[in-house]
């Protein structure tokens, strides 16, 4: 048995109950497709519990998901049991169900469900058999969270709530059972002090509270006012964090915290909703609109939806918040399965803030710039004031251009433009976002040597130029993922913000979501009509919410807030909802189109994508896989009420020299497309391996 005890040796299950027989178990492991194994063990164990198994000449860490009665093969080719791993508890059952759920509904192996959520030292078998213990690294980070948690915290006052948030933070507090709550407040209404206030009756009863955000690093005021007011100073254990930017040890010690009952409160990004919580007694999804909840690769989940089912399987209450609720929650308010409360007004004494379309078709723009943000910003300026411009496209220009001949940076790998990049360590350079292929600048063009190369459009770092050249005097921070790739960059940046020592901000989305920036009076926002267009029938969605998030950073505190959006389209409904802040009236009007046109939230969809060395194998592979349905109409019983659309290729068609094209599965009827779609994954293993193609399933897929 093991002898690396992470915490005390977990043996109430293990050796009091050991039965004298060998018995046998059922093991998940993270290989694909056939992903349970029949196991002898010399002792009984309950469900739950890890085990190193042999499988081929390897061994692997998996978890115990049945003891059967009899093995599903010949006894005598069922192999043993190599090690019981008892230094954590075994995996509760209501922890299975959601994993089993998970797999279930998004047609994966359980295996690949549940292996991957846990941390890495849990299931790696050279933790046990190895010299280095998995034990070692966390009694020393047990030790170090402990110093810095100790010193670096002041508390933070908690404000009277106003009528609005009581009465919402009040309905919150006094539920007991299952309840979804969709918590609707503008920007700057106080929401999290209405999460507070349910998390705190929830940890006085008792209970855990699991507190999910889009982004963790973007916001560490919240973690901070968790830590002070909630959690407890003393005690920095009885707060958990957990996201994927965390180290390994930590990971397991955050784990190991929660699961064991010591942290109270777990704060976390969309992994941490497979998180063990053995008291939970609240789910708080902050911002549920976004779509970082959706997990991109392997199990395609939404941790928004899980969320939801976990807490209506463990009856305890969610609360989904945001200003701008996803058009599916915003139905299942309007139809009564939602709880809505409304927070309408902000909860500082200022008011939300003027938002003004300029419309940039006939004035003349120089680099982008409308001579009214122009003005805009120097009147920010002389008043103290902070500005951002917003602009969603990182790197200096989206393309270089040869004004002779008309050659444009292509990335040779991919069906895309090659960014040009200014800033940062490699200076002047081009690099591809799809890939990450880099390239020097070439000093002629490779086409015709004409010496004229010229940097087309412009990104983040062009307009941070271009700032400086307007303004000498100010200090201008930009925010986006190369000014922030090294770790802790990104606290800083947003540290110097909050001191005051910026004065012009440059940032693309991740500047949107959710700070509190105190001295912001001006918000300009760029090239917001790139999104306007897009194919997917989501992209108005979320572009209001978009606008309206990085809107409300104008005037939260400073009186006479006010945001600038230049655009080409001043008349789209998009911004003419939000010049009013009319969420309702957009939300109105997204619903009533997709009713008529039959998409979700009134229908139900799934996206075959295949990816392979040539777009037409990709597309072939898709072609059978539409047609098999009525070749074998038993196995699909449902299929009268699914629509199989016709291939298409990607819009980005190449990437890394992998050509992708999709298949989009649509019913009006969730069971029959969750029939249909357990019958059809089945057999789309054999089919991809056939035409050796790689293929994902995608449950509700956000983006078409
Ligand atoms: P939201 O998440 O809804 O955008 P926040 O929770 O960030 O809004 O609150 C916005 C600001 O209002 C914060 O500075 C917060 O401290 C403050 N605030 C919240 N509730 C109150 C209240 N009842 N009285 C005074 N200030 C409040
Ligand atoms: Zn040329
Ligand atoms: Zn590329």
């Amino acid at each position: 048995m093991s002898d690396i005890a992470i915490t005390e040796p977990y043996s109430s299950a293990s050796t009091d109950a050991v039965a004298p027989v060998a018995c046998w178990v059922r093991v998940a492991l993270d290989i694909p497709i056939l992903d349970v194994f029949d196991y002898r063990c010399v002792q009984a164990v309950p469900i739950g519990t890890r085990v190193i198994v042999p499988f081929g000449p390897r061994k692997l860490v998996g978890i115990v998901v049945a003891t059967p009665e009899h093995p599903a093969i010949d006894p005598k080719l069922v192999k043993d049991v190599d090690q019981v791993l008892d230094d954590t508890p075994p995996l509760s059952a209501d922890w299975l169900r959601m994993a089993a759920f998970a797999a279930q509904y998004y047609q994966r192996p359980i295996g690949e469900v549940i292996l991957p959520a846990l941390p890495s030292a849990l299931r790696k078998v050279a933790a046990y058999q190895g010299k280095r213990s998995a034990g070692g690294p966390v009694k020393r980070l047990d030790r170090r969270t402990k110093k810095v948690a100790s010193n670096a915290i002041q508390a933070d006052q908690a404000p009277l709530l106003n009528p609005e948030q009581l009465i919402a933070a009040d309905a919150i507090a006094a539920l007991q059972d299952h309840k979804t709550i969709l918590l609707h407040g503008v920007t700057g209404s106080g929401k999290t002090e209405v999460y507070l206030h349910a998390a705190k009756a929830a940890l006085a009863r008792g209970r855990q509270v699991l507190f999910l955000v889009p982004e963790i690093n973007l916001t560490p005021q919240l973690e901070q006012s968790l830590r002070t007011r909630l959690a407890g100073i003393a005690e920095p254990d009885t707060l958990a964090v957990m996201h994927s930017g965390l180290a390994d040890g930590e990971r397991l010690l955050a784990w190991l915290n929660v699961q064991r009952g010591k942290a109270r409160i777990l704060l976390g990004t969309r992994l941490a909703i497979f998180a063990p919580l053995p008291d939970l007694g609240l789910i708080i999804v902050d911002e549920e609109h976004d779509t970082s909840y959706k997990q991109q690769d392997g199990l395609r989940y939404s941790a928004r939806d899980l969320a939801v089912w976990r807490g209506r399987d463990r009856n305890v209450p969610v609360v989904l918040g945001s200003a701008t609720p996803s058009l599916e929650s915003w139905n299942h308010a309007e139809r009564g399965h939602y709880q809505r409360f409304t927070l309408a007004r902000r909860a500082r004494e200022v008011e939300l803030p003027e938002i003004r379309l300029v419309d940039t078709r006939r004035l003349t723009m120089q680099e982008g710039f409308s001579p009214h943000l122009v003005k805009a910003l120097g009147e920010r300026l002389e008043r103290g004031e902070q500005s951002l411009i917003f602009l969603n496209r990182r790197g200096y220009a989206p393309v270089l251009n040869c004004a002779s001949c008309g050659w444009v940076s292509n990335c040779p790998r991919c069906t895309a433009y090659t960014v040009l990049h200014r800033a940062g360590a490699r200076r002047n350079h081009l690099q591809c976002h799809h890939c990450g292929y880099q390239a020097r600048v070439p000093r002629a063009c490779p086409d015709c040597g004409d010496q004229d190369l010229k940097p087309m459009g412009r990104g983040t770092q062009r307009v941070e130029e271009h700032l400086a050249e307007l303004f000498p005097g100010a200090r201008i921070a930009r925010i986006d993922a190369d000014s922030t790739r090294l770790k802790g960059s990104a606290a800083a940046l947003f540290a110097k913000v909050h001191a005051g020592e910026v004065d012009l901000l440059v940032g693309t989305q991740m500047v949107a979501k959710g700070h509190d920036f105190a001295n912001l009076g001006l918000v300009g926002v760029l090239n917001a009509d790139a999104m306007l267009f897009a194919q997917d029938f989501r992209a108005p969605e979320r572009l209001f919410a978009q606008l309206m998030q990085v809107a409300g950073r104008a005037g939260r505190h400073v009186r006479g807030g006010e945001v600038i959006i230049q655009t080409d389209y001043p008349e789209q409904a998009v911004y003419q909802a939000l010049l009013k802040h009319d969420y309702l009236g957009f939300a109105e009007y997204g619903l009533s189109e997709r009713k008529v046109v039959g998409l979700p939230p009134y229908a139900y969809q799934a996206l075959l994508t295949a990816e392979a060395r040539e777009l037409a194998t990709a597309v072939d592979f898709l072609t059978q896989a539409r047609a098999w349905p009525a070749e074998y109409p038993d196995l699909f019983p449902t299929a009268t009420a699914i629509t199989l659309y016709d291939p298409v290729p990607l819009r980005v068609v190449r990437v890394a020299n992998i050509e992708r094209a999709q298949l989009l599965v649509e019913s009006a009827s969730r069971p029959a497309l969750q029939a249909f779609l357990t019958a059809w994954s089945y057999a789309l293993g054999d089919l991809a391996r056939q035409f050796r193609v790689r293929h994902n399933l995608e449950v509700d897929p956000l983006e078409i």
